[in-house]
């Protein structure tokens, strides 16, 4: 049994007060879900004050992007080593608009997630195909890449410690959620291609949803048998929709 997990992820939003605010109402609410794993990513400027108020509670949190170095001439970056001492536990990777603005390509991805396990943080790696890629039918394909040039650099066992946000780009801040049937079809493509290098590995990772997931549409794409949990965006900055969206998980926990 996987345990389900609803991650935030703040992009380039907050202020001392929201974040405050945030923080707390998530930490109560994270502490009445003992059986899912509740979370925060949040902009690095945050992460300290992030660390303050939650640290107690069952919250977690992590950070948006995690440096491929861990100190030296980086100028701007974030080292993995300063994340872990903040008390991140999570790292994203490969976010499509990390991807998209900043030009990483799969290689590099896969770089900045050995980063994050080497030194101690679980990545989440973000993959997911444009429109265009899935009108022409290229999704798995494309996500099958994404996750290989992983493997190629990490292995499959490292999958043991990381978790999968599956993100059609299309999907994201655009109000368009994919559909459970086509999600599912697609986090279980997903699993059936790690199986391929480890049935093991294949049944312990969690896979989570994210696009323009909402209180409305998450508890019907969580209750599909492949798909654990949410990596959430706009929502994530509302009490109320994050609330309800962990409120979803811990019904299919
Ligand atoms: C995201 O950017 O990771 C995301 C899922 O965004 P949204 O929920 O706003 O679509």
């Amino acid at each position: 049994m996987r345990t389900p997990v609803v991650m935030g992820n703040w992009k380039l939003n907050g202020t001392k007060s929201t974040v405050t605010e945030l923080v707390k109402a998530f930490s109560t609410v994270a502490n009445d879900a003992k059986n899912v794993d509740v979370a925060v990513c949040a902009p690095a400027v945050f992460i300290g004050m992030v660390e303050s108020l939650a640290t107690g509670s069952n919250l977690k949190w992590g950070s948006e992007d995690c440096d491929v170095h861990t100190q030296g001439a980086f100028t701007g970056e974030n080292s993995p080593v300063m994340l872990k001492e903040f008390g991140c536990t999570y790292a994203i990777v490969g976010h499509s608009e990390r991807r998209g603005y900043h030009n990483e390509t799969n290689e590099v991805v896969a770089a900045k997630f050995k980063s994050a396990l080497d030194n101690g943080l679980v990545p989440v790696l973000c993959i997911g195909e444009s429109e265009a890629e899935y009108d022409a039918g290229k999704t798995l394909d494309v996500c099958k890449a994404e996750i290989k040039a992983v493997i190629d650099l990490c292995g499959i066992e490292a999958f043991n410690n990381a978790i999968i946000a599956y993100e059609p780009i299309w999907a994201i801040g655009t109000g368009k959620t994919a559909t459970p049937e086509i999600a599912q079809n697609v986090h279980k493509g997903i699993r059936e291609f790690l199986k391929t290098f480890s049935a093991e590995v294949a049944d312990g990772v969690r896979i989570l949803y994210g696009g323009s997931c909402n209180a409305k549409t998450a508890p019907e794409l969580f209750s599909q048998p492949d798909i654990d949990g949410g990596l959430i965006g706009g929502a994530s900055l509302k009490v109320a929709d994050f609330t309800a969206i962990i409120e979803a998980a811990k019904a299919n926990a």
